[in-house]
């Protein structure tokens, strides 16, 4: 933390992949702003906009309507140059030169990575707030978008089940999650998946195909199985292709959810998240607080120093794994 310093104008950028609720946590951070007569200004593009001075002032009126809708008003991108310390400096001439005197990045680790070095380089005040949908951001115990995402997951296996028991198909279904299985697991618990592969876990494909045989036994006709796309074997395309060498007479199909995972207007759970984060992310500024994410952990603001924020992460429960399981016998 850092001694408290006057602040009257804060940048708000958004980093990293898009995620529902990003625009409630703009909207948000804008709105609290203003409420302590502090300025706003919106900068495109994430990082990118710092060194390319996109920057745009921001009232009330600018944020009217967006709570309710998903991508970023501010719009996103990856800014790999951010990782060169002399085009940082860059990014901090020009927040000078515009008067800008602390920043709220809304982002995942990356964008972490990308603040944290911004505040101990150069002492700059900056604030983080966790939107991704992968929910794998330690600190918090949801992420802004996540909630979104796996009720979007949820509604599309929703929709496969129905063929796939008008079929007799099995669907390799893949969500989103290169490095975590939280939306995986959410979504196979909510949808009653038959089975769920995760990174955490080891793929075997013998004990996958031994299950899918016993519930055929059972006289299950068809089935979901929910592949993140971070499993080891590389993501449902290849399970499918294994599985079907082993078991030739299943029906099996693969469906790769992709993108629409990330779109789409933010949950109530999402917007509130977003909502009290970027209410609190403001506060935090002005209060003198700087290099950290603020969470909501069991109800309770939480402050985890960048460092922590983006080196550590959440685990799943690798408990939900096994009552996924025994709860879809
Ligand atoms: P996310 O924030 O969703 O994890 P990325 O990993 O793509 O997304 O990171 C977003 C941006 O953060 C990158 O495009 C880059 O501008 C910045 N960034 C990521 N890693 C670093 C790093 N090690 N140093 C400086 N900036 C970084």
């Amino acid at each position: 933390m850092n001694a408290k310093r006057k602040i009257n104008r804060i940048g708000v950028l958004t980093s990293g992949g898009d995620a529902p609720g990003m625009n409630a946590a703009i909207r948000a951070v804008v709105r609290t702003a203003i409420y302590n007569e502090v300025e706003v200004v919106g900068i495109l593009r994430g990082y990118s906009g710092l060194l390319n001075k996109q920057f745009m002032g921001m009232q009330s009126h600018s944020v009217s309507k967006i709570i309710s809708q998903g991508g970023t008003i501010l719009k996103s991108s990856r800014c790999p140059e951010f990782k060169n310390k002399n085009v940082r400096a860059i990014a901090m001439e020009n927040m000078r030169e515009a008067g800008i005197d602390a920043l709220v990045v809304i982002g995942g680790d990356g964008s972490f990575r990308g603040a944290n070095l911004l505040c101990k380089e150069f002492g700059f005040p900056v604030v983080g707030i966790p939107g991704t949908i992968d929910n794998d951001i330690y600190g918090t115990d949801f992420t802004i978008g996540f909630d979104t995402a796996i009720n979007t997951a949820v509604s599309a296996v929703d929709k496969l089940r129905d063929t796939a028991d008008s079929h007799n198909i099995i669907f390799f279904v893949e969500v989103m999650g290169r490095d975590a299985g939280f939306i995986a697991l959410n979504t196979a618990i909510a949808s009653g998946a038959e089975a769920t592969l995760l990174p955490e876990v080891h793929t075997d494909i013998d004990k996958l195909c031994s299950f899918m045989e016993r519930d055929r036994r059972k006289n299950k006709t068809s089935g979901i199985i929910i592949v993140a796309e971070g499993e080891e074997e590389g993501g449902a395309m290849e399970v499918a292709a294994k599985v079907k060498t082993k078991l030739p007479g299943y029906e099996i199909r693969v469906t790769t959810l992709g993108h629409i995972q990330r779109g789409g207007a933010p949950s109530c759970n999402d917007r509130v998240l977003a909502s009290l984060l970027g209410y609190e992310a403001v506060n935090a500024l002005l209060k003198g607080r700087t290099n950290v994410m603020v969470g909501q952990m069991q109800n309770q603001v939480v402050y985890t120093p960048f460092e922590e924020a983006c080196t550590r992460h959440n685990e799943i429960n690798k408990t939900w794994c096994e009552v996924s399981r025994i709860l879809s016998l």
